[in-house]
């Protein structure tokens, strides 16, 4: 019988489902229990030529429309997911492996959250009025054209969602590639657009895996391309978009540092350090992996931590009881345990966890280390797992020194009563998304991105706008034209 998750097709272009099985079939494998639950096929060049194609055509006549109406399909699209919130993170538990319970509040909300404040911005997209005597300028905020997104693997909805609906907000069109692993939950996004009333093309999903991605990137009808991925591929990706003198959005890594003051609230800290550790098992770009804890409250805050970790339930992701779920896929879960046996090598104090869960799919235990030291592999390279470092300061500034002393600078959170020093700290730190007595939280309202290695360009908030459009600035001249001959 064939499974739930089974889309009708690998690919959804020109407002629905299509299929060549002379791609590359892919495998959806279902992360909790290791069994194949799909399968899809990467785009063939024909398939990347009709959805280019379809979406070139499809933007001029969607770009045209009002923003009013181009917000009221993506309004109408926001109140579909909310309504079948359920059946969408039963997919996105499928597709990924995170618990249901994180799924339910976190994917296809955040998605809905997306479509639901970009369609409300659409129609305030004006331009200005710029007086020159009785002349005048004036600007037009104009789409892009036509757009690509290419995901990875976390956050399949929100990321489709993150990336389409600012781009449909502004009169763009999209092609949109998932990451292999998890080519589920963005075709479900494109067919309730369809059904919200977008028009056939506008918005098209394309499975496959770099190559796909490449081709997407190269070809010459593109005018921008956003991906959200690992730093290596960031940089081939923006190095082929500059080739062709494309826009470029570039959500990538990071190794954040969480600091955390003597006077800090102990149990606000550590709820603060295991939602930026452990959540999504760890798989989650601005996660605070690097975290500084003042020597005066070190045990307390590690007897603490290591207390509450052990509440973690560890099982099937479809019982909403499970608060920590698997590791995507078995790959990334070996990767991750190499990391583990790193940090054992190197020195760091095993607090808790360490080692792969004794039980079926690919869990791996909230895991922390103590007693790292900045030179260490586990402090420096990107894990996209559930290891928490803990490191251990004794002046402020020394931590914001070390905590700056890293290629990546997506987040950075700080938690302390003295607000001075808060803003003090989060002024010097080195980081696109900061927090202060939290920790990775991402509301739509605000704007989400990296400096340095971590990322170009902001999503979400009104931020979002400036990287899907562009002005055009109209010079108008009421009398008549002075030449020099
Ligand atoms: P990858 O960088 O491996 O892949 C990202 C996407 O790019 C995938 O769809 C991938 O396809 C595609 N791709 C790979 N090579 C190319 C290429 N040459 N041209 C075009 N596309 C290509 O990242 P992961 O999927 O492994 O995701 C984990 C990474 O994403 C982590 O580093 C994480 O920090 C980062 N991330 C960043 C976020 C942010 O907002 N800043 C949020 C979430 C994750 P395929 O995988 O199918 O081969």
């Amino acid at each position: 019988m064939t499974h739930p998750a089974q889309p009708k097709a690998s690919h959804f272009i020109n407002g629905e489902y299509v299929e060549d099985t002379a791609g590359t079939p892919i495998p959806v494998i279902y992360a909790a229990t290791g069994e194949q639950i799909a399968t899809v096929y990467a785009a063939t060049p024909a398939i990347v030529e009709q959805a280019l194609s379809t979406a070139k055509a499809a933007q001029k006549e969607w770009a045209k429309m009002t923003g009013t109406e181009r917000g009221r399909v993506l309004r109408r699209a926001a109140d579909i997911m909310r309504e079948r919130n359920h059946d969408l993170s039963v997919l996105e538990t499928y597709d990924t492996g995170k618990p249901l319970q994180e799924t339910l509040v976190a994917d296809a909300t955040s998605g809905a959250d997306a479509l639901e404040y970009f369609g409300g911005l659409a129609a305030s997209l004006t331009g200005e009025h710029i007086p020159l005597g009785e002349d005048w300028v004036y600007t037009k905020r104009e789409a892009l054209g036509l757009c690509v997104g290419i995901g990875a693997w976390n956050y399949p909805t929100q990321i489709a969602c993150w990336k389409g609906a600012p781009a449909l907000a502004c009169g763009n069109s999209m092609v949109f590639k998932p990451s292999e692993t998890t080519p589920l939950c963005a075709l479900k996004v494109a067919e309730i657009l369809i059904e919200a009333g977008a028009p056939a093309g506008v918005f098209n999903v394309v499975q496959g895996m770099g190559e796909v991605g490449g081709a997407l990137v190269t070809d010459p009808r593109v005018d921008k391309v956003s991906l959200t991925g690992s730093v290596p591929t960031g940089k081939k990706v923006y190095a082929a978009a500059a080739e062709g003198m494309k826009h470029v959005t570039m959500e990538l890594g990071g190794k954040s540092p969480l600091i955390i003051f003597d006077d800090a609230d102990i149990d606000n800290a550590v709820g603060g350090a295991i939602n930026g550790n452990f959540y999504s098992s760890g798989q989650v770009c601005s996660n605070g992996t690097r975290v500084f804890v003042q020597k005066g409250i070190k045990e307390k805050f590690l007897a603490r931590l290591a207390e509450r970790t052990g509440n973690a339930i560890l099982g099937d992701p479809m019982d909403e009881a499970t608060s920590f779920g698997p590791m995507v896929t078995e790959n990334q879960m070996n990767i991750v345990l190499g990391y583990i046996e790193k940090g054992k090598e190197e020195g760091a104090r095993l607090i808790c966890g360490g080692a792969r869960a004794n039980m079926d799919g690919y869990y791996i235990q909230p895991t922390v280390f103590a007693d790292v030291t900045d030179e260490m592999t586990i402090a420096r390279e990107e894990i996209f797992g559930p290891v928490m470092s803990v490191l251990d300061f004794d002046t402020e500034e020394e931590v914001v020194a070390r905590a700056n002393d890293t290629e990546f600078g997506l987040s950075a959170g700080v938690f302390t009563k003295n607000f001075t020093r808060a803003h003090r700290v989060i002024g010097n730190l080195e980081a696109g998304s900061c927090f202060i007595n939290s920790y990775n939280d991402a509301p739509v309202e605000a704007p989400f991105g990296g400096v340095k290695a971590s990322g170009v360009g902001r999503e979400n908030s009104k931020e979002a706008i400036k990287h899907f459009s562009q002005v055009k600035s109209v010079y108008v001249r009421m009398g008549d034209v002075e030449a020099a001959f």
